[in-house]
């Protein structure tokens, strides 16, 4: 299965520095050929200008969240018909931050992945456990929970998993633990749906990735690509992790 490298910019950046970091991107990109897809998730209000910057590169644009509906009732939201229309052809739903910072459900995911798919987006679904849940030995059950309540049974996208410790605080999860995550995932997968279904699904890591740790990462059985944060802010950086893509 093709990987897949996905940054999510959170609400990074203003014009001048999007467009000094998509050129740098873009010329980046020039000097080697890619193995994997490509995706940058910048933040709404610079969806547009990403959106001129890459046409016609291999970089695909994705939105960072869409909201539940189609109604015109909800102030500072976007849809996923929104994203669409300006090019979009994912979308990253139920990360970590929106899960705490704005109380989303298992539920509230579910209902956001069925409106990207309605609206030909591929949802990139975040799944993970806090550090307690890790520590207390309650994460299988936590991510497994997240995966049954969260996905529709005709989920068509992505899943990302993202221990929330390993998130933003540079130190990412062992190869161990991905390893170890990536086969409960891709089981638990198999169990919700079935195995051909499971097999079809990319599932990636994300949590700290780096250049220093994206090539061992990308490199073990069952890990499809890397969902990137802070390290995607930097065209050096994301481009060592895409040229670590296996
Ligand atoms: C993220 O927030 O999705 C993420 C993976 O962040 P970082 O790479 O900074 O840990």
């Amino acid at each position: 299965m093709k990987q897949i490298i996905i940054g999510n910019w959170k609400m990074f950046g203003l014009t001048y520095q999007v467009k000094d970091l998509v050129t740098k991107l873009l010329s980046g990109l020039k000097q080697f050929s890619p193995q994997a897809d490509i995706v940058i998730c910048p933040p709404a209000t610079q969806l547009s200008n990403v959106a001129s910057l890459i046409h016609g590169s291999q970089i695909a644009l994705g939105g960072q969240d869409c909201q539940a509906d189609d109604l015109v009732t909800h102030t500072g939201d976007i849809s996923a018909e929104m994203l669409k229309d300006i090019g979009a052809q994912y979308v990253i739903i139920g990360h970590s931050e929106r899960r705490e910072i704005h109380h989303e459900t298992d539920a509230i995911v579910q209902t956001k992945t069925v409106q990207a798919q309605d609206w030909g987006l591929i949802p990139i679904v975040c799944v993970g456990e806090t550090e307690i849940e890790r520590r207390t030995g309650a994460y299988r059950d936590s991510v497994k929970k997240q995966i049954n309540e969260g996905l529709p049974d005709d989920f068509n996208g992505i899943v990302a998993y993202e221990p929330i410790w390993a998130i933003h605080g540079g130190m990412s999860a062992s190869l161990q633990e991905i390893s170890s995550m990536m086969q409960i995932i891709r089981k638990e997968l198999a169990k919700r749906f079935n195995r051909t279904t499971a097999e079809g699904i990319r599932i990636l890591y994300g949590g700290s990735v780096n250049p220093d740790n994206a090539e061992s990462i990308l490199s073990l059985e069952g890990v499809n690509g890397v969902l990137i944060g802070s390290a995607s802010l930097s065209a050096e950086k994301f481009l060592a992790i895409i040229r670590s893509s296996v």
